[in-house]
């Protein structure tokens, strides 16, 4: 634990001197999937990583990737203790890419539109735009995920060689590829289904939250914050530290508590936070707005937890100030486009 000058506690990792961290806001995914591209071309186009999406975009209510990822078990007892075991779920509830009919189309002159030579049955984001609810009040959300860089992380303590680490400087969690065996028991560990393994390499493999652009190893070697946040076309990531007293993402986490974490049941205690998602109220038979609201609390409660009642309470008083024209520290947070305060990535050496 560590308090800041404000008096808010912290918890950061033993060892951990500052822990990197980023909040999401729900309510701007547009589902275009920049992100995911932007990790892929990256980190995960070589051989045996075909499959991996290191950062995804998932439709919720849905099943996500990997398939039913919520079902897998792994994470922490109710202590926080033991290690609860997971599964390893198997390759299609990843999805394969598909074959596409292109030499056809491209070179041999067919007038067939583009599509899977066989009617595909499951992919990545393969329950896109379906969501949940009975017309007109159906609902759905993109929910954009990547390695939570935890601080009590499961996949750490489930290697038998000691191969995942927490780093001393950020708390970001690696994989030592010389001395991951790819036996796989992170994969298992991970409630959130976030490493991956590479059965060309024979190791496992997961996001590095960019750590080679937050150090300024780019070419110019400016600071850059992660691809996924830098290329997201409507900004919704914020980047910094979760100690930095100053930055966005401790005053929305610890001070006005509106970012919360996805599924804290599982007890790894994720660095990854989120805005929860609004959308408009519900429709009468008659298609007149009613006091209902679209997307079920207890959905919301299932995904977030408990905390996230009150911080969608929070967000609504504090956007009816921003209404009256009183001033609001959380709608500035939300809302600001000065990329010195969406990544506050050099306040720590
Ligand atoms: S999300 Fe999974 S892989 Fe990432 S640190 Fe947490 S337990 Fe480990
Ligand atoms: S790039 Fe941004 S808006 Fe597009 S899917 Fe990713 S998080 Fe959502």
């Amino acid at each position: 634990m560590s308090q800041t000058d404000d008096g808010t506690d912290v918890r950061l990792a033993d060892g951990i001197d500052h822990q990197v961290a980023m909040v999401m806001d729900l309510n701007k995914c547009i589902g275009c999937q920049t992100c995911t591209i932007a990790c892929k071309t990256n980190w995960t186009d070589g051989g045996g990583r075909e499959y991996m999406y290191w950062n995804n975009v998932e439709t919720k209510p849905g099943s996500g990737y990997p398939r039913d990822w919520e079902e897998m078990g792994g994470g922490w007892d109710e202590d926080g203790e033991e290690r609860t075991p997971g599964e390893l779920q198997d390759k299609e509830a990843y999805g394969r890419a598909w074959e596409f009919n292109h030499e056809q189309v491209m070179y041999e002159g067919s007038d067939e539109p583009l599509r899977p030579m066989e009617q595909p049955d499951w992919g990545p984001n393969f329950d896109e735009d379906e969501g949940a609810g009975e017309y007109p009040n159906s609902y759905y959300f993109y929910l954009p995920r990547i390695c939570n860089h935890c601080t009590h992380p499961s996949c750490v303590e489930a290697c038998p060689r000691s191969a995942l680490y927490k780093r001393e400087e950020d708390g970001i969690v690696l994989v030592d590829q010389d001395r991951c065996r790819g036996y796989r028991y992170c994969v298992e560990g991970c409630p959130y289904k976030k490493v991956y393994y590479n059965a060309m390499k024979k190791t496992s493999e997961k996001c590095i939250f960019c750590y080679p652009r937050i150090e300024g190893e780019g070419p110019e070697g400016e600071v850059l914050p992660p691809s996924c946040a830098e290329d997201c076309p409507p900004q919704l990531r914020l980047v910094g530290y979760l100690d930095d007293e100053e930055g966005p993402i401790h005053k929305l986490v610890n001070e006005h508590e509106v970012a919360v974490r996805l599924h804290p049941e599982y007890r790894t205690e994720p660095n990854v936070y989120y805005i929860p998602p609004f959308a408009p109220p519900q429709h009468s038979e008659s298609g007149e707005s009613i006091e209902s609201e679209r997307i079920p609390r207890n959905y919301l409660e299932e995904l977030f937890g408990p905390d996230v009642h009150e911080a969608l309470n929070t967000i609504e008083r504090e956007r009816a100030k921003v209404e009256r024209g009183e001033e609001s520290e959380v709608m500035e947070l939300l809302t600001t486009t000065d990329t010195t305060d969406q990544y506050r990535l050099e306040v720590f050496d």
